[in-house]
């Protein structure tokens, strides 16, 4: 049985390896040149250091990684609102939070692709699936074609094709607001705690995220009705036209880290959907459930799903119908709800009115953070063999 994946980001990448450290055959088929290292960094939570232990490369991660402490809220003149223990969540959840910049993590699972001999097949650009009597095969732009036994359609969020094979659409929905986010490195800052730093103002949002003393990845976020221009060059003058007097390190973070590695993104998710699978592919990742950042959860459920969907196909390995019913059974809920939940949380950080944000800060102020962590980690252990 051969399986091809489209789309060698996160999910495509660790559904591989996984797939592979199994014994199934497996393809990966991407259409960049090289790996993808859209986005800053990305927490990786305990849920997600579970199935980066599965894989084989935790250890090679937290070598790269920032152990987080804390992630501390804060107004945006930097009066203290709550604070939630990470060290806690990691004990509930028997596992580690990670913080690392993307590309590391990219670096690190096509390294693991080369250990495993995974083909991953660079400027393969998927122009479409078509349906042949209840098989699936895939064209390229490069005039090639497949037609593996087993699809995973893993091309992301903003033009996924295997979404709209399965699901008959992929209408990504803008969310109303915007987030640069950047890699900041300086000897002279010192962010020794390692703990997260998210600001809240009025429709602005600037978060923190330390890798290392002298190194984070930042967003600064703010609600745009309309999608407009992508300028490299004015990236610096908006955040500083939104920021400037925010606290202190926020200005010196936006002004000391170098433009390139600054990016605008108008934020986009999914609604959830039924449907993720149809003939011989199955969906997962970003193509099967879009959460908002404000979820933090988007890499670590495409994380999720490579470990779901290997166990799914070895249980049922002679019945691929069965397999993909379990593995929808299995991600959809909790998936849907991580989605709602960004959703959520974002229509709170990104108000717009005075009144709402001075009670929603309160509101923070007065939260039980313990309670809260709590609830994060039974929520995020669902579905998974690790303890909350
Ligand atoms: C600003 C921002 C911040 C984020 N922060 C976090 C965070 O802190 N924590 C977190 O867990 N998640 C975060 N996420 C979400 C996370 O990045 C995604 O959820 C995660 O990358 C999903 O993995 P994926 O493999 O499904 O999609 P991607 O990683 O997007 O990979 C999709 C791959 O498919 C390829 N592809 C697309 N179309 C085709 C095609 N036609 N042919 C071939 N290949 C194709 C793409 O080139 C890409 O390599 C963030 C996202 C954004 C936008």
């Amino acid at each position: 049985m051969n399986i091809g994946i489209l789309g060698g980001g996160i999910g495509g990448l660790s559904t591989a390896i996984a797939l592979k450290q199994e014994g199934f055959d497996v393809s990966v088929y991407e259409r960049h040149s090289k790996p993808t290292e859209i986005g800053a960094g990305i927490v990786c939570w305990p849920n997600a250091s579970f199935v980066l232990e599965q894989l084989g490369i935790l250890g090679e991660v937290a070598k790269v990684s920032g152990s987080l402490n804390y992630m501390n809220r804060f107004s945006n003149t930097g009066e203290s609102i709550g604070s939630l223990n990470i060290n806690e969540l990691n004990r509930l959840m028997k596992y580690p939070s990670y913080s690392i910049i993307r590309k590391d993590l990219m670096r690190i699972l096509i390294r693991r692709t080369i250990e495993l001999n995974i083909n991953v097949h660079y400027q393969h650009d998927v122009t479409g699936l078509s349906d042949n009597h209840g098989s699936t095969s895939v064209k390229f732009s490069n005039g090639k074609s497949i037609k593996p036994d087993i699809i995973i359609g893993a091309d992301g969020r903003m033009r996924s094709l295997s979404r709209k094979y399965v699901n008959g659409s992929n209408t990504p929905i803008y969310q109303g607001f915007i987030n640069w986010v950047g890699v900041f490195e300086s000897k002279s800052v010192n962010f020794s705690d390692l703990s997260v730093s998210d600001y809240w103002g009025t429709g602005e949002r600037f978060g923190i995220v330390p890798i290392s003393n002298n190194k984070a990845y930042w967003a600064g976020g703010v609600v745009s009705e309309k999608m407009s221009e992508v300028n490299p060059s004015k990236y610096k003058s908006e955040l500083n036209s939104l920021f400037s007097s925010w606290p202190d390190i926020i200005t010196r973070i936006i002004n000391e880290t170098p433009e390139s590695s600054i990016n605008k993104i108008y934020v986009h998710d999914h609604d959830p959907i039924d449907k993720w699978h149809k003939n011989n592919v199955i969906l997962l990742g970003d193509a099967a459930h879009s959460p908002l950042p404000t979820s933090g959860q988007g890499a670590c459920q495409a994380l999720e799903d490579a470990w779901h969907i290997t166990r799914c196909l070895k249980e049922n390995i002679n019945n691929i119908s069965k397999a993909f019913e379990q593995f929808t059974e299995l991600r959809k809920s909790k998936t849907s709800g991580i989605t709602m939940g960004g959703r959520q949380l974002a229509s709170s950080i990104f108000n717009q009115d005075v009144e709402f944000c001075k009670h929603r800060n309160l509101a923070s102020k007065n939260t039980n953070y313990q309670g809260a962590v709590i609830g994060m980690a039974k929520g995020w252990s669902s579905g998974l063999p690790i303890s909350a």
